[in-house]
Order: structure tokens, then C-alpha cells, then sequence
């Protein structure tokens, strides 16, 4: 359904995507991980063709190439068949419509429903993840954060898209709040395609079968969700894992020590990474197969001399 070939997104002199490659099949779910900073949020929006940066490339939707599309034409995509849950609940909804108003909007703006057949249906969606119709005339500020981001998987429903880009959905939500949208979130990726950006392990590996692991604006690690973050081979991703608390204790937690930065060659981790070696700063690393996933790392992975027993967690 989706595959991206060679993206790279630049704002001005600064490299916010380089070569990013992968695909999405119908009905899969890929989860999108890294720190903030890290070019996640910049990849779902360039597919949406909402993003601000210049972008060389390709990005293949049904074998059409949006980056080649004129914004007449992507807005015939955009919500009809791709549609993003944007981060941040807070601001995402407007303050000046009710959230059957905003809901309403997509369908009613691309001419698919009259306003009382959109109304309807608005209502529908809203109950269907969870907002009673008592809430439906309701302002944002009158909601909870959980009640805002359903509003939003709603709004983003509307046009019945196939395509769902979902960018930090449990982000800013309390425990329970965040249970309740992920499970919301695997009963809606029975019916649609994936894409979900978060830098949440536990949201990853309850949604998604594939993992990308984004970092300095590049893939360094890519395949199956369950081998990745059992059996982690990227030093970022192990370094990941290791900062990621789990629900027993946080007496191992380590942090990665110094700060996201893009160097303009070798490879982008080296800055940070514990296994750099001279060729790590000259030249990059191609991402390319090791043991069932794709691996971007001139020692294929953490070295077995290093390796550290029980870094991969179960979630
Ligand atoms: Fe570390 Fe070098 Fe691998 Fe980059 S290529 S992750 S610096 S060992």
C-alpha cells in the first residue's frame, strides 16, 4: 500500500530526513520509534503532504507518487484515504467547534455527506470510540485529554480512510486513559492500516507487527516488532531499551549519555555511541539484513564480545 524510496526531508542546510526507506502492507501496523528530535513526526506528515520541508524521493501510495501530486490532488487523499491523528490533544482540535461540529467537518468539506447524513454519522464515530452523546455539543476545553484524542481518532475516521497515521496517541495520557486508547487503537487496526509514531516501547508492541527505529533522521533498524525488542541489535535501539522503565522496577534504567545531533557524514549515532570506531565518523552505514531485520551498524550490531544479557524486554 505504502512503500517510501529514498526520502530525504531538509529545512533549508538542515537534514531532518536522510534515505528513508520502507513499506507498509494493507492491514499491517508499523510503529515508528525514537526520541524526540529524530524525524518522526517530519516522515508522517511528508506522506500526508503536509509537511514543510523539501522533499526529494519517493513516496508510493497504490504505486502514485504524492510527492509528485499538486495539493488539489492531495487533498483528494488526504482524509479520503490517508488520514493523521496530529500530536499534542491539546491543541489539535479547534476551540471554536464542538467536537460533533469538527467530526462533521471532513465529510462535509469534501462533499461526501450533507449535514444532517454527517451529523449522523458524526455521532456514530463519536460513540463508537467512546464519547457518549451527552459530551457531543461539548467545547475541547470541556474535555479530558483521553475524551480529546478519541475525538481526534474520530475526526480522523470520518471519510472511512484506509491509511491511518497516528502520532503520538498515548502521549500526555494518565495509565488508565492510555490503556483504554490502545485498546481502542488495536480494535481500529482490525480495519485499517497503521502507521503509529510514538517513543513509547509499550504502545509499540501492543499495536505493531513492524518496528522502524528512527534516529538523527535515519532508520537504524528495522523488522519485526517482537525481535526487535526482544533481541535488540542497534546499540541506539539497546540503548533505548535500557532507558525504558518497565512495570516491575527501575533499578537497571540507564540513560544515553550526550545529546541527538547530526553530523554531516559517518554515522549519526557515533557522537554517542559506546562501539565507535574510527570508520563510524567517515561513513555511514547502509541499513541492510542481519539476523531477521535490517540493521544500519558497521558491526552488524552490538559486538558479542559487548553484548549484555537480558537488555531485550518483554512488554
Ligand atoms: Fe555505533 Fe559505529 Fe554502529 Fe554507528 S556504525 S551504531 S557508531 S558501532
Amino acid at each position: 500500500m505504502l512503500e517510501i524510496r529514498n526520502l530525504s526531508v531538509s529545512f533549508g542546510q538542515t537534514r531532518i530526513l536522510k534515505d528513508i526507506n520502507m513499506t507498509l502492507t494493507r492491514g499491517e501496523c508499523l510503529a515508528l520509534i525514537g526520541e524526540s528530535g529524530t524525524g518522526k513526526t517530519t516522515l508522517g506528515r511528508s506522506i500526508i503532504g503536509l509537511g514543510d520541508g523539501e522533499c526529494t524521493g519517493e513516496i508510493l501510495y497504490r504505486g502514485r507518487n504524492l510527492l509528485g501530486l499538486t495539493e488539489r490532488e492531495m487533498s483528494e487523499i488526504r482524509w479520503n484515504q490517508i488520514a493523521m491523528v496530529f500530536q499534542n490533544v491539546e491543541n489539535a482540535l479547534n476551540p471554536l467547534y464542538t467536537i460533533l461540529g469538527q467530526v462533521m467537518e471532513p465529510m462535509v468539506e469534501h462533499g461526501l455527506y450533507t449535514r444532517p447524513e454527517a451529523k449522523i454519522r458524526a455521532g456514530e464515530l463519536l460513540r463508537r470510540v467512546g464519547i457518549s452523546p451527552d459530551f457531543h455539543s461539548f467545547y475541547p476545553h470541556q474535555l479530558s485529554g483521553g475524551q480529546k484524542q478519541r475525538a481526534l481518532i474520530a475526526m480522523a475516521l470520518a471519510n472511512d480512510p484506509e491509511l491511518l497515521i497516528m502520532d503520538e496517541p498515548t502521549s500526555a495520557l494518565d495509565p488508565i486513559t492510555k490503556a483504554e486508547i490502545i485498546k481502542l487503537l488495536q480494535q481500529i487496526g482490525r480495519q485499517h492500516t497503521m502507521l503509529v509514531i510514538t517513543h513509547d516501547f509499550s504502545t509499540a508492541a501492543t499495536l505493531a507487527q513492524k518496528t522502524a527505529v528512527l534516529y538523527g533522521g535515519r532508520i537504524v533498524e528495522l523488522g519485526p516488532t517482537g525481535l526487535i525488542l526482544s533481541s535488540p541489535k542497534h546499540p541506539y535501539t539497546r540503548g533505548l531499551l535500557r532507558a525504558y522503565p518497565n512495570m516491575t522496577t527501575t533499578k537497571d534504567l540507564q540513560g544515553i549519555p550526550g545529546r541527538l545531533s547530526r553530523p554531516n557524514r559517518g554515522c549519526p549515532f557515533a557522537p554517542r555511541c559506546t562501539q565507535s570506531m574510527p570508520a563510524c565518523s567517515q561513513t555511514c552505514p547502509e541499513l541492510i539484513e542481519n539476523g531477521g531485520r535490517m540493521v544500519a551498524c558497521h558491526l552488524g550490531g552490538i559486538v558479542p564480545l559487548l553484548e549484555v544479557k537480558n537488555v531485550g524486554k518483554s512488554f
